[in-house]
């Protein structure tokens, strides 16, 4: 066979934004793998392999254009769509030389769905389209196998009646079982001709009861039915929840690839599978994947038959696995990234049917760009761009202990399909899972197997374990995809759903239990076992360094404490880009210090009070110096609104009262009197300063005094102390926080004798500061974007309650993200982009970065960079993911 697989440039004859010229339909061999927005990630792969002359069934794909269209037209299906579908049908019919409806000859096609983004099983496939009474019948005597046509045909009815009526599966599932039953069977297997040939009419029957007509049977009708199915599923529940999760955008849609059948189920000879060039657990360099003999796709990913492992078809057809494996390794070389492939052996004759960029672990992935580097495959910074930031989250989590772990016995072992460690209370449904976890409660979801409704509940579960299913069962790749904890195919669980109980081994365990499992070695224990802190070394190790060296955007750590401020330098961090100091007052021991500040009646008594709060700061900023050593360290002035450190229980209202010399009613009258109806928008940030001078006044000595002091104790080091002023929005204001803060350190330093020089800057959070910019930056060394504040002052949504009304935002596709946690760049990184302009037109060198929340979210990192700001500053368990975005914007930025 010959493949060439090289890198081509096809320029596409794509018409105009015209909608009445535009081509919908293409034929695989007239696309190529750039086209992915226009026919899918699917469509993109088909084509790529019929042009390389992979052996590909043949067959067309209608565009993601066609699905925007259909939506655009009310749910509609313009004529002139039907019509190309029609055409290219026809078309097809002769270039395989069979005929949609003739018994003698039968067309039959799949009918897959297939977004640019890979959505797995969340939308929606027909299989063995095209058959009815005649074709079956045709199918079965050319075949010579009447057991083969009545399975695909009842398959057929099954799926047809599920996707395209929404009747659902569970009323044929129900006939099928009982059939069985009735006869004594124990699987599929025992099911003969005559069996399937009942069932058919069973379903029929089943058919017509609950729509009140007859099953159709004209092919054409069936394949537009299906078309318009496969555009509605793209907003399905759980396609748009999946999306959301993904952050996938919601306007692209879905394009639907029509494909000859070639069929698995034919009998011995015959068989599917799926099968990845490497580990997508592991990132092993190894051929994996099962499959599964006289069977079609959907057996093998729904769990429902238990596969073999792909080395088991070595044994069973070397031919075929050669010929597969030899192709698994050219995609690979080809797309230059694992592959995620599935075919289908029809009598003995191996067919692909799609590839893509496989989902892998975190884990995998970092093996798989390093691996592929030391192979010569790929070059350093293609890598790089091969690790999605967001899935190091997973391995910034902490692992089992392996000490405890030494001394437990599992319970029982399934397969390792997503590694973590996780622990939880059993529940038994999705649903259960999504009500626990909101209760608060850490859950771990069983399930005998999952499926596509179940995307709620595993996005909610710490882990997921389940009894039937294979690496490559939808448990397995969505737990993959989600890099989450998964245990599948633990046969020794024996679930009673509605029970809420299960038997493992001889032990009973109800919903409520807690268990642990262990997605790295498929491990199940009982209770919760202890875990240990994760660290970054192998390969997680060598993707940060590379990325540390292309990346230009520098990495900083929001930090409150010495303890943050040293896990942040353990995963990388090269300063505290924010150390909130309100965050060091809620102590115990501290907290009642600074009620009386907030509540005393004159200066005096609030100085006696900011005094007793002096040494603690100070000596926490004196941890922060020597964890961050000679990294620079932004400290922000006191910010939050009073009101939060007010106490609201009768007992610590006494004894304040009774530490302030205070009558309990006239301490209640303060209280009172703090209180604000918008605090967000009250008495915060610089404001508490402009009131109350003493307090920046008494946080300044802090930070220059706990300076001094570490100074003394390293002389070599060379920090300089970069002090904060938060919520600015007027150039005066800073002039005058800022006076009070150099008054007061100049006097420290000056008193100590020591060398001391610092920095005064402040945060950009309100789009008065943004606009007056350059007037700000007269006065302020750097800026800092706190784009928490920002987003929340832009948009006029309120931090704390837009959670609540947002989701209408998702549901009506007004917003894709929220704009707390992916930085709205065309309004909020507008301001961003021109406070940077402005301030630095007054003082070139400004520094600038980001604190917000926004500072760790990879696309903002990339916005970030772009705009040209020096740092960005996440929690410490970000730093890694920020790392690596920032060197993907370098590498991308640059090409
Ligand atoms: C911000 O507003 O972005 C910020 C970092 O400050 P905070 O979240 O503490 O208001
Ligand atoms: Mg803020």
């Amino acid at each position: 066979m010959l493949i060439f697989l090289e890198r081509r440039a096809i320029s596409l004859n794509r018409n105009s934004s015209n909608n009445m010229s535009k081509k919908y339909v293409y034929f695989f061999h007239e696309g190529n793998g750039s086209m992915k927005d226009l026919l899918g990630g699917k469509g993109a792969g088909l084509a790529d392999m019929t042009v390389a002359g992979l052996p590909v069934p043949q067959g067309f794909t209608v565009t993601t254009e066609a699905c925007g269209r259909y939506y655009a037209d009310g749910e509609h299906l313009h004529n002139e769509i039907v019509e190309e579908i029609l055409r290219a049908l026809s078309t097809l019919e002769k270039t395989v030389k069979k005929t949609f409806g003739d018994p003698k000859n039968p067309l039959l096609v799949s009918v897959r769905s297939g977004a640019k983004f890979s959505m797995p099983g969340m939308m929606d496939t027909v299989l063995n389209l095209g058959m009815n009474d005649e074709v079956a019948e045709g199918i079965a005597s050319l075949t010579g196998n009447p057991r083969f046509a009545y399975d695909s045909y009842r398959r057929f009815i099954q799926m047809y009646s599920d996707v395209v009526e929404e009747l659902g599966k569970a009323p044929f599932e129900n006939i099928l079982d009982q059939h069985k039953k009735s006869k004594g069977y124990h699987s599929d297997a025992d099911m003969s001709a005559i069996d399937w040939q009942e069932i058919v009419v069973k379903y029929k029957a089943e058919y017509l009861k609950r729509k009140g007509e007859t099953f159709p049977t004209e092919p054409r009708k069936q394949l537009m039915a299906a078309v318009l199915a496969v555009f509605r599923s793209w907003n399905n529940a759980r396609a748009i929840y999946y999306r959301k999760m993904n952050d996938i955008p919601h306007d692209i849609g879905t394009a639907v690839n029509v494909q000859q059948m070639v069929f698995g189920n034919m009998g011995d000879n015959s068989g599917t599978g799926v099968a990845f060039s490497r580990n997508p657990a592991t990132g092993e360099n190894h051929i994996f994947g099962e499959f599964l003999m006289n069977a079609q796709g959907e057996d093998v990913v729904a769990g429902i038959r238990t596969p073999l492992s792909i080395d088991e078809l070595k044994r069973i057809m070397p031919n075929v696995y050669e010929e597969f494996a030899f192709l698994a390794k050219k995609l690979e070389v080809y797309y230059r990234n694992m592959q995620d492939m599935e075919f289908t052996i029809e009598n003995g004759k191996l067919y692909m049917l799609q590839t893509r960029n496989g989902k892998r672990t975190a884990h995998a992935a970092l093996k798989v760009a390093c691996d592929m580097v030391d192979e010569g495959l790929i070059q350093k910074e293609d890598a790089l761009l091969l690790v999605d930031p967001s899935q190091l989250d997973a391995l910034l989590h902490p692992t089992f202990d392996p000490k405890a772990i030494a001394k437990e016995k599992p319970i029982a072992q399934g397969l390792a399909a997503s590694p973590g460690a996780a622990y939880g209370q059993i529940v038994f449904t999705a649903d259960e899972a999504v009500k626990q976890s909101k209760d608060g409660k850490k859950v771990i979801l069983v399930r005998i197997e999952t499926s596509p409704e179940d995307i709620e509940g595993m996005d909610h579960a710490q882990g997921i374990i389940t009894a039937r299913g294979g690496m490559t069962s939808h448990a397995a790749v969505v737990a993959r995809g989600m890099g989450k904890c998964c245990v599948a195919g633990c046969s020794a669980l024996h679930i009673e759903e509605e029970e809420l109980k299960m038997e493992v081994n001889g032990h009973i365990l109800h919903q409520g239990d807690f268990i642990s499992l262990d997605g790295t070695t498929g491990n199940v224990y009982l209770g919760s076992l202890p875990t240990v802190p994760p660290s970054i070394s192998g390969y997680f190790g060598r993707i940060m360094e590379w990325a540390d060296q292309v990346r230009t955007l520098k990495i900083r750590a929001n930090a409150d404490s010495p303890k943050d401020a040293k896990q942040a330098i353990q995963f990388g961090a090269e300063g505290i880009g924010l150390c909130r100091t309100e965050h060091m007052f809620f102590e115990a021991t501290r907290i009642r210090n600074v009620r009386e500040m907030i509540v005393a009646r004159n200066k005096e008594e609030r100085i006696k009070a900011l005094e007793k709060l002096l040494p603690f700061q100070r000596s926490d900023f004196e941890g922060i110096y020597e964890e961050m050593k000679e990294f620079p360290v932004t400290i922000r002035y006191l910010d939050p609104p009073l009101h939060e450190f007010l106490p609201t229980q009768e007992d610590d209202i006494k004894e304040i009262a009774d530490e302030l010399r205070m009558e309990v009613r006239e301490l209640k009258q303060i209280i009172a009197q703090l209180h604000e109806f918008n605090p967000m928008m009250g008495h915060r940030g610089c404001r508490l300063s402009v009131s109350y001078p003493e307090i920046a006044e008494m946080q300044t000595r802090a930070i220059i005094e706990a300076a001094i002091n570490v100074k003394k104790k390293h002389p070599t080091w060379k920090f300089v102390p970069e002090l904060m002023i938060p919520l600015i929005g007027d150039p005066k204001e800073m002039q005058f926080v800022k006076k009070i803060i150099v008054d007061t350190a100049d006097r420290i330093i000056r008193e100590s004798k020591s060398e001391l020089t610092y920095m005064v800057g402040t945060m950009i959070e309100i789009p008065r500061a943004a606009v007056l910019a350059d007037e700000i930056a007269k006065e302020a060394e750097f800026f800092s974007f706190g784009t928490n504040d920002l987003t929340q002052m832009t948009y006029g949504f309120s931090r704390d309650d837009a959670v609540k009304f947002l989701p209408d935002y998702y549901n009506t596709k007004i917003f894709l993200n929220d704009p707390f946690a992916r930085l709205d760049q065309t309004g909020v990184g507008k301001l961003v982009a021109m406070a940077s302009k402005l301030g630095r037109e007054t003082r070139p060198n400004l520094k600038l970065g980001v604190c917000g929340e926004h500072g760790g979210d990879p696309s903002s990192i990339e916005f970030f960079h772009k705009t040209g700001l020096n740092y960005v500053s996440c929690s410490p368990y970000r730093v890694p993911v920020a790392r690596l975005a920032a060197a993907q914007a370098a590498i991308r930025f640059k090409k």
